[in-house]
This record gives structure tokens, sequence and C-alpha cells, in this order.
């Protein structure tokens, strides 16, 4: 989802500190409803919802079908979740009236059973209901006259299906497949997830059949009902059909519309190639214009209330991130919103005419550091305000995986994203935090367990304060860090320093920096003039100062006395150290995006090293001795 409206800067985190009683019982109604623990009981495998919609009028009637297996021997009373503003009048099974009652404290649907199921087995019930939903969250079920034509849509996300339908509300069962028809007067189309099979006039009516089957969560069932002028767009694809998106559109719209949905496609393509194909591309993408100032990302069919680049983005960014793999928690929602973020920007990086990415990283760094605190992790799911907090859950959530990508290098960070995207027990179904964390480990062999604590349950970000001096080709720097909030002490990250000499020669050096006021000693290959720090924007930092001192000499840091040699090197490099002290010294080669290519052991006065096979270019050599750390550039031809 994202609001269109909301200013960059602007923040929406509160925090529910309400100690009034009443706020306090239905916060914990809240906490409790998170696990919905009377619907988990039963696994839904299928809905089929026959809905009668007048857009001019707030209003829904219709006979919800729901195919469902027991999870528990005996299992005999059936609940859904659902508002008592609704009324129901009747439930049957295969003909027969069945005995319900509406909980109103609960919101919850209670369906006696006939008969006590058996472990495993599957049934069905039909639920005849009517009334005036409540609006909740974003406008769970809203109604206006855009433009003079009225329409009516819904937008359930996080908390608000149950406003309209009896449903099972949660983020562990997700609906295996769904059938929508909607019946609604015959000037009027209906926008809904999945493929249009049928579209039938019945006297002054039309009734729109709308089939989905893909496993879908409750909040990203949708309709929007008004006058749509319909086109679609086609996305190449390699060895394949091209993929629709089918657009339906106020008409009143159609023409300026028409001028910005033809981004869709290269956009498309993009994400095609680095997170792999859509993921409904058996059926469609679409877009449904609707009266709400945002975006949402329901299934196959976004409700869009722009069509800027970016929404457009973001939203089909969601089709992967969201919609194939849902957050299995609202705690986790930067797994859904940071995701799409981050996509957002990638569409710059990829196709630099829609626009700069280096501006949205600047943006983003200074959005997420407008204030000290906050972190990614929700700590307050009862809060619609905090868990879609633009601040963390949107950009800081897409500045983590920028992180995270800085860290594991694009090889290893995209390939752990498709495997995340692909796993049989997450793909269309649900992740938490801890599962994506998993496949980022699993295919670079990192432990981010402390990135993690640090950047995602942690709060606030680092300032750096770089102070460097060089004698000759030595080069000795000192790296502090403070931080912006107590919870976190200190960011271990890699460190990219640009040294530029006065003829223009470069280098980027990445130092390891693994706590605050740690020395290193660097030979350059020549004299920097100036400094700079994180120059392409890797890190979510802010205040950072990076000093030319003297009194930062070789002589303080420099303990020992090591050379690399040849430099340039081909194919063999060999490290004298006369001074070795016999104890044995961990060092690695890391390349010029600070990616260790080999790790290795001195254990004597002169080693040589095997460069064979490497890319030409500059690497670091990196010795980790209880001295402090010793980086030297080396350049392989
Ligand atoms: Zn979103």
């Amino acid at each position: 989802m994202l609001l269109a409206a909301v200013a960059v800067n602007a923040q929406t985190e509160h925090i529910c500190k309400s100690t009034d009683e009443a706020a306090q019982a239905a916060h914990t109604r809240l906490l409790e409803f998170r696990s919905s623990p009377q619907t988990q009981n039963y696994d839904v495998k299928y809905h089929r919802f026959e809905w009668v919609i007048n857009p001019t009028v707030r209003y829904i009637s219709g006979v919800v079908t729901t195919y469902f297996t027991a999870r528990e021997e005996g299992f005999q009373t059936l609940h859904f979740d659902f508002d008592p503003a609704l009324s129901v009048t009747e439930v049957r099974q295969r003909g027969t009236a069945l005995n319900f009652q509406v909980l109103a404290a609960e919101k919850l649907l209670a369906v006696q059973l006939p008969n006590p199921m058996s472990l495993g087995s599957l049934d069905s019930v039909s639920i005849t209901y009517a009334g005036q939903p409540p609006a909740t969250g974003f406008g769970s079920f809203a109604q206006a006259n855009p433009g003079g034509n009225p329409a009516l849509w819904t937008l359930s996300e996080p908390y608000g299906a149950r406003d309209w339908w009896p449903c099972k509300q949660d983020l562990n069962d997700k609906i295996d497949s769904i059938d929508v028809i909607v019946r609604t007067p015959a000037a009027y189309r209906a926008a809904s997830n999945g493929l249009l099979v049928s579209e039938l006039q019945d006297g002054a009516d039309k009734i729109y059949h709308w089939r989905h089957r893909y496993p879908i969560a409750a909040y990203l069932v949708a309709i929007s009902v008004t006058r749509y002028a319909v086109y679609s767009d086609f996305v190449p694809v390699p060895d394949g059909e091209p993929i629709e998106v089918l657009n339906y559109v106020f008409p009143q719209d159609s023409a300026w519309i028409r001028n910005e949905t033809w981004r869709i496609v290269e956009i498309m393509q993009v994400f095609n190639e680095l997170f792999g194909t859509y993921p409904f591309a058996d059926e469609k993408y679409g877009h449904a214009q609707f009266g709400w100032g945002g975006g949402m990302e329901h299934q196959t069919m976004s409700f869009m209330g722009g069509f800027s680049h970016l929404l457009q983005a973001h939203e089909l960014a969601h089709q992967w991130f969201g919609d194939k793999v849902t957050c299995a928690s609202w705690e986790d929602i930067w797994l859904n919103e940071g995701f799409a973020t981050y996509l957002e920007g990638m569409t710059y990086e990829h196709i630099p005419a829609a626009g700069s990415w280096r501006n949205y990283l600047v943006g983003k760094i200074n959005h997420v550091t407008g204030s000290a605190g906050g972190s990614v992790w929700v700590d307050d799911t009862t809060n619609v305000n905090r868990i879609f907090s633009s601040r963390l859950s949107y950009s800081k959530g897409a500045m983590l995986l920028h992180m995270l990508r800085w860290t594991l290098g694009d090889e290893d960070f995209f390939q752990a994203i498709r495997n995340y995207l692909n796993d049989p027990a997450i793909a269309f179904g649900y992740a938490r935090t801890h599962q994506l964390q998993a496949h980022l480990e699993n295919q670079s062999g990192l432990d981010l367990d402390e990135f993690f604590a640090d950047w995602f349950y942690g709060q606030g970000y680092p300032s750096y304060q770089i102070e460097w001096g060089q004698s000759g080709s030595r080069l000795a720097v000192k790296i502090d860090q403070t931080t912006s909030h107590p919870s976190v002490d200190f960011f271990e990250m890699p460190v990219p320093v640009r040294f530029v000499s006065a003829t223009g020669e470069d280098s980027i050096v990445v130092f390891p920096h693994q706590f605050s006021g740690q020395y290193f000693e660097l030979e350059l290959p020549f004299a920097a003039a100036s400094a700079e720090f994180d120059p392409q924007l890797w890190i979510v930092s802010k205040n950072n100062t990076v000093t030319n001192n003297p009194a930062v000499s070789v002589d303080e840091v420099e303990t020992f006395r090591v050379r690399w040699f040849p430099n340039p090197a081909a194919d063999v490099l060999t490290l004298d150290w006369p001074g070795f002290e016999g104890a044995p010294v961990r060092g690695e080669c890391v390349d010029a995006a600070g990616r260790k290519v080999f790790a290795f052991e001195v254990t004597s006065a002169q080693s040589t090293f095997s460069l064979r096979g490497m890319p030409a270019g500059t690497y670091t050599m990196r010795l980790f001795t209880p001295k402090g750390t010793q980086l030297q550039v080396i350049v392989k031809q």
C-alpha cells in the first residue's frame, strides 16, 4: 500500500499509550485478535463470493460460500471474523439451515455444524448476509462520486476484511482459490482478482464473474465498482506469452492515464529479470482506478488513486513482495513495504530516464535520519499508523535491504532474494523476518544476527568521524562512530571511503569497521588530497565528518612493517613481514566493493598468494593483527 498524499517527511509514528479503560480494552482485543484463536482450528480452501453492489449506495448484500477442512478431530463450531454491523439472514449446508450466532464483542460469527467433523475432512457452508459495513483503517468499504460518477471500492489492509465479509482474517492460512461474482446495474463494471471469465446481462443488471486460482490472503480480496473504460498493455516475456496488464480507469481520466500506464511494461521487465517472472502470469496484472489517495496491491489487480511511475512500480513490486510472499505478522510489514519501496528506487537504477537513483537514496537516508529513533520492527501492531509508518516500515525498511545488498554483494543478495521468493515453505504463503535472514545467511555464509539486532530490532543510525593522515605512500585512518539512539551502541558495517589525489586518481577503500576508535594502516599508490565518506550512499548515517589530520600518523598506528610485492601484481603476490612474531594472523583479500575474494592465515615471515583467475582491478589486502588492522591496496593486472 502507498499513500500518495503522505509527504516524504511526514511523521506517522504514534505509540499507543492511552490509559483510558475502554481504549485499553479495545487494545487488548486487537492484540488477541492478531492470533484469531477461534479460527485456527480449520483451514480455508475456497470462497465463492456472490455480491450485489450498487455503487450509489454504501451497502453490501450477498452470499459467501466457504470450503474448509477440519484441523482437529470432532470439529463442530466454525468461526469467522465478522463485524456485527452486518446481519446474517441464514447459513446453509447442502440446503439445510444451520444454527449460528453473531458474537458482537468478539466480532465473530459462530456457525454450528450438524455433526462433528473428522480431522482433515472437507465441507462447506453458505452465509447470506447484508448491511452497511463500518469503515476502518484506510476505508475498508468506501463509496464516493469521483468526477460525478458513483464508485464503491474496498481496501481491507490490515484489519478490514471482516468489515464487509465473513472471513478468516489471519496471516497464516491463505485461501487456495476464489470466485468473485458481482451483480450491479448495467451502467457499471466490477473489477476484482484474477481473470474475468464471464460478463452476463440479466435484466437491468450485469453479472461479472472473476476467477482467481492462486492462494490469496483475506486482506487482498477486493472489488471496485463504477463506470470504467477498459484497455490493456502487454509485457513481452522471453520465450513466453506476453503478460496482459488490464486497465480499468474512470472514463473522464482515460486519456491522460493512457499516457502513463505504458511505463508498467518496462518496470515489469526489470522485476521479471531480477526476481523471476511476475508470479501470477497465468492470469493477469491490472490497475483499477479508485477514489482513494494512494495505491493498494490487491492481488493481480492493484487499485490506483494515481498513475505516477513510482506508484505503479510500488504496487507492482508488491505482487512479489506482499502478495506472492506475505508478511506473516504485521510486526514484519517491512517484508511487504520495505521491498516495495526499495523496488521503486531500483526502477531508477535500471531505467535512468525514469528518475535519479542517487536522489532516491539521498531522499531515503534523509527521511530515515529525520528522527533519532524508531525500529523497522513494528513494536505496536494495534496501531495502524505505526504499522504503516512511512519513515520506518517504508524508507528504513528499503534502506535495510540496500545495506544488506552492500554487505552481501549483488550476486549473493539477489540470489538469496530469489531463493526466498521460491522457498516452498514461503512462496504463495507467508514469511517472517527470520526466514529472510536465513536465506541471506545460507547464500552468503555470513552470520547476520548482529545486523538484524542493530538494524531491524534496534533503533537509530550511526554517525562516523573519520580522520586520516598520510606520510609517503602510507596512510593512517582512524574511524570513530557514535549512534543516535541508546538501543544500539555500535553498527558493525563495511565503511567505504574514497581517496582522491590532486590529479584525480582515486580509490575506494572499504574498512571492516568493528569498533569505535579503530585504527587502520593503508598503503595507497598515490598521495591523497581529499577523502569522501560513502560516496555511493550505501549506509544510513548522518552528520559524518572526514578530516585530514596529520596527528593521525602512520607512526601512531604502525607497530609492524609489512611489504606486499610486486604491486601491480600478475598471478603471484608475496607478503614480506620481517617482524612477524610467530602467532598466526588472519587476513583476507577483498575487492573494490568490499566483498571477500579469499581468506588466509599468515604463519611465517614470508608467504605467497595466487591471484590466478581473479579479474584485473584494485583489491585490498587486510591483516587483522592483535595491534590493529593493516590494509594495503594492490593492483591485479
Ligand atoms: Zn505498499
